[in-house]
């Protein structure tokens, strides 16, 4: 069945640690590891010191961020592509108590009042995907999150180009290459790999890259 935002926001919450991508303002890549985070219908809020380069790398791009989460028992993994914004000034004092109250531990970081030196960010939009590599074929899924977009990845079989040689079919891990009700050769896109093989194989060109 279909997965949901909420049933990936619920699977994400059931874990304990993410992963927070983000990039500097010269372009290099930083991640570090987060375990405070709030969870609404709508949204995901976070909490991190406002010195901290994390904050500097949100505010600096745009709020351009990327959380993956894993669950090593269930072999899913969730990555949410998104944009991170400040949350208001008026609601900064709400959203700390509630962060602060879920995670009491913080307060060993910052105890007392010394929390009044973080920053509550709030992602509302962007592109889920979900995959697990446990099913046999793979699954993967890519939902829109919010206003998110999803943006198609992958490969497809160009039909005009195909001669069917079943190349493709035969190189395929995950064999979810197969001939369509058209009469050319399709890839099942909710069990592939995004491995590139069939891509790599094709003699007639007939396989694009997303
Ligand atoms: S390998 Fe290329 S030409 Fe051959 S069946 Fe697959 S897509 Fe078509
Ligand atoms: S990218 Fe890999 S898994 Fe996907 S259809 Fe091609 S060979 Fe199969």
């Amino acid at each position: 069945m279909a997965k949901t935002v909420q049933d990936l926001l619920d699977m994400m919450e059931e874990l304990d640690t993410y992963s927070f991508a983000t990039v500097d303002a010269l372009g290099f890549p930083h991640v570090r590891v987060i375990s405070a985070l709030h969870f609404e219908p709508d949204a995901i809020y976070f909490y991190t010191a406002r010195g901290k380069n994390f904050a500097r790398e949100l505010d600096e791009s745009g709020g351009r961020l990327e959380i993956l989460a894993y669950s090593e028992q269930r072999n899913d993994t969730i990555r949410l592509s998104c944009k991170a914004e400040r949350v208001p000034e008026d609601q900064q004092r709400h959203w700390i108590d509630v962060q602060f109250s879920e995670q009491s531990y913080l307060y060993n970081v910052y105890p007392g009042e010394t929390n009044e030196i973080g920053v509550m960010y709030v992602v509302r939009d962007g592109e889920f995907e979900w995959f697990n590599l446990a099913s046999k074929p793979i699954t993967r899924e890519c939902i829109p999150f919010g206003a998110g977009i999803v943006h198609e990845k992958g490969f497809r079989v160009d039909a005009s180009l195909c001669v069917c040689c079943g190349t493709c079919e035969d190189v395929c891990p995950q064999h979810v290459v197969h001939m369509g009700s058209a009469g050319t050769f399709v890839i099942d896109e909710g069990h592939c790999l995004h491995c590139g093989n069939c891509f790599e194989h094709c003699p007639a060109g007939a396989i694009e890259r997303l």
